[in-house]
């Protein structure tokens, strides 16, 4: 099972744990802020279809109560014309004019102007209220103005009920064609009010109805001094007017609050509506929930980020203890020398690599001569520093990076010279002879000259079957050397170049 291991290893791997510490928590706010988004998305998604729809009932109303007005004008414009009407008396007169819709809840009074502004006929009374309105702007409007059609006043008060009207009039024209006077109804102000009044917008939300020339005829929630206020020329008003619907972001000239506004134009009338709805509070349920969901996956991140490195940390502490383990068990602790373990595994290798590329590899075994001697005379403890002191002329003796020098045994090491032939390993003995003949132990008394040691030399991979052969065939040269007086260096029998010979090199003694 290839995957199975393989991803065992990973996961004990101190890397995977600190990209997994830190990938994990980077998925996560992605992920979170996505979804976020997408919340942040609905909410504003529900808000503009709320504001849409209470817009389009607003609309409608409004828009029909105006034309039941209007045509109610107009059937008074008509009927004035037709013949009789003139002559019918004042009760048959008003009945024939103003049918029950003049009577509406809301709508204040129905009156028919002279061409001097008094009050002619009277929707709710014979004979009529006394009044003259030619002062009123309409009067004056329609009297200056024979195409103005429906007009629609500024918010007035009522000269006959003293409640706060808009005036919605048409002119009256005479046979001739010049002015005779106009037809009004009044709509009372606390119908838009009564309408808006139903609906709950937050706090900062709010609903405007304006005339085409920038005049606020009512806003909610309601506010006194609102009403009649022109805004003219300012932003938001100019889109309301330029594109007669639909639905924006935009600061109030009132307030300086950030709206959502949906508006629209009521019917085919001079008349702008809007709902507005305020961008903190449409955000404020989507705010307060994307502060907890972010609070938690930061905690989540922070907790993921920490546990991870410290894990990671962990493996990596490990890593090097066992690293540390594995150099020990591969390292003499006298002398700091590769051991014998080190030097198999090394051997094993290099005998493979010589093999594969027919390359020579010299094997040096050497011996300390006499060694028994020094522990006898001057103490185990100089023995070692004797054995110390061997190490070091061994390392000073080789100069390649993949010679390996180590001790295997007691006072025996190797020299394994990896692309090295017999010349080459004979010139390395040399220098080792020459080191230790200029080893001392001056604490022990022990000058230079005093130690020596004994070398066999055997190459491969030619001349042996195995790293053990090659070996044996260097110890069997190490045993000649010592038979032959020690201090010297043998070569292993068979090598082509000294086939039956061995070779002697002595330490010069001081
Ligand atoms: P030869 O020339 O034939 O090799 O004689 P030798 O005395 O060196 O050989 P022998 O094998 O008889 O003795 C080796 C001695 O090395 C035995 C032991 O007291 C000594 N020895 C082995 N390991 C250590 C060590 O770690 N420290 C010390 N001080 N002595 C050691
Ligand atoms: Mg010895
Ligand atoms: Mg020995």
């Amino acid at each position: 099972m290839v995957l199975p291991s393989r991803l065992a290893r990973r996961l004990r791997s101190a890397r995977t744990w600190i990209a997994l510490g830190i990938l994990a928590p980077i998925g996560m706010v992605v992920v979170s802020g996505l979804m976020l988004l997408d919340l942040r998305r609905d909410a504003w998604s529900m808000a503009e279809q709320t504001s849409k729809n209470l817009l389009q009932v607003i609309e409608r109303d409004i828009a029909r109560n105006v034309e039941i007005i209007d045509l109610t004008l107009k059937a008074v414009v008509d009927n004035l014309k037709a013949p009789g009407v003139a002559e019918a008396t004042p009760e048959l007169r008003q009945l024939i004019l103003f049918d029950r819709a003049s009577t509406a809840r809301d709508l204040g009074v129905m009156l028919v102007l002279d061409e001097n502004g008094d009050s002619i006929i009277d929707a709710s009374a014979v004979p009529p209220r006394k009044l003259n309105n030619a002062d009123r702007d309409y009067f004056q409007a329609h009297k200056a103005n024979p195409k103005l059609g429906l007009h629609i006043s500024r918010p007035l008060v009522s000269r006959l009920t003293g409640s706060r009207i808009v005036v919605l009039s048409r002119r009256i024209d005479k046979p001739d064609g010049s002015f005779g006077g106009i037809v009004l109804g009044s709509l009372k102000l606390s119908y838009f009010a009564g309408l808006f009044d139903q609906i709950g917008l937050g706090k900062d939300g709010a609903i405007n109805l304006y005339l085409a020339d920038g005049t606020r005829l009512m806003r909610h929630p309601y506010v006194e001094e609102d009403i009649g206020v022109n805004l003219a020329g300012t932003p938001n008003f100019d889109r309301f007017l330029r594109e007669r619907s639909g639905v924006f972001v935009g600061t109030s000239v009132r307030d300086g609050v950030e709206r959502h506004y949906a508006f629209t134009n009521v019917g085919e009338w001079p008349l702008s509506l809007n709902v507005a709805l305020s961008t903190r509070e449409i955000e404020a349920a989507w705010g307060a929930k994307a502060l907890v969901i972010s609070a938690i996956v930061l905690v989540l991140c922070g907790l993921t980020v920490f546990l991870s490195l410290l894990y990671g940390r962990d493996l990596q502490r490990r890593a090097a203890l066992q690293a540390e383990l594995a150099e020990l068990s591969r390292t003499d602790a006298l002398t700091g020398l590769p051991n014998r373990r080190h030097f198999e595994e090394t051997f094993e290798r290099v005998w493979l690599a010589a093999c594969r590329t027919r390359r020579p590899l010299s094997l040096l075994v050497v011996d300390a001569d006499h060694f028994k001697r020094y522990n006898d005379r001057y103490g185990h403890a100089v023995g070692d520093e004797v054995l110390k002191g061997l190490a070091s002329c061994l390392g000073a003796s080789v100069n390649r990076p993949d010679d390996l020098v180590a001790r295997v045994g007691g006072e025996e090491f190797v020299i394994l010279l990896p692309e090295t032939d017999t010349e080459g390993a004979l010139r390395i003995a040399g220098k080792l002879h020459e080191a230790v003949a200029s080893l001392s132990v001056p604490s022990a008394g022990i000058g230079a000259g005093a130690v020596t040691v004994s070398v066999g030399l055997a190459v491969g991979p030619a001349d042996a079957a195995s790293p053990n052969d090659l070996y044996r065939r260097a110890d069997e040269a190490l045993y000649a050397a010592k038979e032959g007086g020690r201090n010297q260096t043998r070569c292993a029998s068979g090598h082509p170049e000294n086939s039956g010979s061995v070779i002697q090199l002595r330490s010069v003694r001081a």
